[in-house]
């Protein structure tokens, strides 16, 4: 998932490694002395400092060992397994001294960081990202790398890919809504949840989805066929709905779609189902009479919650069209389909903060079961998953 995103970033923090490798010089005499004895039994790399603390020289060991995984770093292929044998052979005291340096600290200025944070804005705009949100995520990474004094006791590539993860999670958390929670703090009346957004998305599938994930949280379902636009679309999310067992409430193809959505409310409300789903047409955002129609739906038969379907495929497309819709009836969150397909991320991670609206789920599958209630932690563990 995400393999160009992922391919980017690591490029980004390859560059910046090579940048803090670089400030890491030797100085010309090691100044602390080494024994040779392996007294801590760490391997090649636990030799003990002479300098009245041997007592505590299994901490010492501990430092020198990490420290000799930062030298290992230069070379990544050369990273020793975490629980791979201990070498046998012993390292100098060249490679010693050396593994004091880089676990001592380096200091990162803005000159450092330029040149990879330019790769990294690049990296992320040809991602898909909004430039807003492109500038935020730079912006952050910067502050956090800029002028802060770094232990490189562990891998530096694991603090550039930190202060990512950070960015792009606060990115993505500044907009949570629990739809589960939603849901359960209006029982006793019935949710009427409306799918917006254009054709061919996944809208259809996701009310699906949508519908089979409440029915197995207990919550009685009912379907509104609003889609009478388009030739096929009532039948096929009766196909859906008759496969999970949902009553749909439709009326003939062309007719008003509010007028089906309102009878469905109707039918909800004097049967006490839970949650009434209504689709509605894939209109095109820039079509003014179907936007137009779209309003009406919801004064007629006012939504609690107004869900935007697209596709994370389509990058910032999806983005721009997330801002029109919301521009014309409020939308409450957004699912973002097909982010199993090859979609760069990018819109993952830059709609909420451009609506200022929440993702509510992934989809991530052409199955029932293949949606995703929204987890930033997870999105940004599968960037940096191997
Ligand atoms: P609609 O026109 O927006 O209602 O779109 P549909 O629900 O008919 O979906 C269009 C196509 O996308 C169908 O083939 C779906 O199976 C597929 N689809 C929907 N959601 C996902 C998803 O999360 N992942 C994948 N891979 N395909 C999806
Ligand atoms: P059921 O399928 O056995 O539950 O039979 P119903 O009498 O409930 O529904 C038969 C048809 O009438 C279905 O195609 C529904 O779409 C439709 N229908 C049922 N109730 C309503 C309603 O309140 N309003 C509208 N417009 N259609 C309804």
């Amino acid at each position: 998932m995400f393999g160009k995103l992922k391919e980017k970033l690591a490029s980004f923090t390859k560059s910046l490694d090579k940048t803090v490798e670089e400030k890491a010089v030797l100085p010309d005499e090691p100044e602390t002395v080494f024994e040779e004895d392996d007294a801590a039994g760490t391997g090649a790399d636990s030799g003990v400092l002479k300098d009245g603390i041997e007592n505590e020289s299994a901490a010492d060991a501990a430092v020198i060992k990490d420290t000799a995984m930062a030298i290992d770093l230069k070379d990544p292929e050369k990273t020793p397994d975490a629980g791979a044998e201990p070498k046998p052979e012993k390292v100098g005291l060249f490679g010693k001294a050396k593994a004091l340096i880089f676990d001592g600290e380096v200091i990162l200025d803005d000159k450092d960081l330029e040149g990879p944070l330019e790769e990294l804005e690049i990296a992320l705009l040809e991602s898909d990202l909004a430039l807003s949100v492109t500038d935020t995520i730079v912006a952050s990474v910067k502050e956090q790398l800029s002028g802060t004094r770094k232990r490189f006791g562990k891998k530096t590539s694991g603090i550039v890919e930190e202060s990512l993860r950070n960015a792009i999670l606060e990115v993505m958390s500044a907009n949570v809504f629990d739809f589960d929670e939603f849901i359960a703090g209006h029982s006793g009346q019935t949710i009427h949840i409306a799918f917006v957004g254009i054709n061919g998305t996944g809208k259809t599938t996701s009310i699906a989805k949508v519908a089979n994930r409440l029915q197995k949280n207990g919550y009685s379902v009912v379907i509104a066929a609003g889609d009478t636009f388009r030739a096929g679309a009532i039948d096929q999310i009766q196909i859906h709905a008759d496969r999970l067992g949902v009553k749909t409430i439709r009326h003939q193809e062309g007719s008003d779609p509010a007028a089906v959505i309102y009878d469905a409310l109707q039918y909800a409300k004097a049967r006490k189902v839970n949650v009434l789903l209504s689709d509605t047409a894939g209109r095109m955002h820039t079509n003014v009479n179907l936007m137009a129609q779209l309003e009406k739906i919801c004064r007629v038969s006012a939504p609690d919650l107004i869900i935007f379907v697209d596709e994370a495929t389509a990058g910032n497309d999806a983005v721009e069209r997330a801002s029109q819709f919301n521009a014309a009836v409020p939308i409450s969150g957004t699912i973002l389909t097909k982010l199993d397909a090859d979609s760069k991320g990018g819109a993952a991670i830059s709609i909420a903060s451009i609506t200022q609206k929440p993702i509510l789920f992934f989809g991530i599958g052409q199955e029932y079961d293949d949606l995703l209630k929204f987890d930033p932690e997870w999105f940004v563990q599968k960037i940096f998953e191997d």
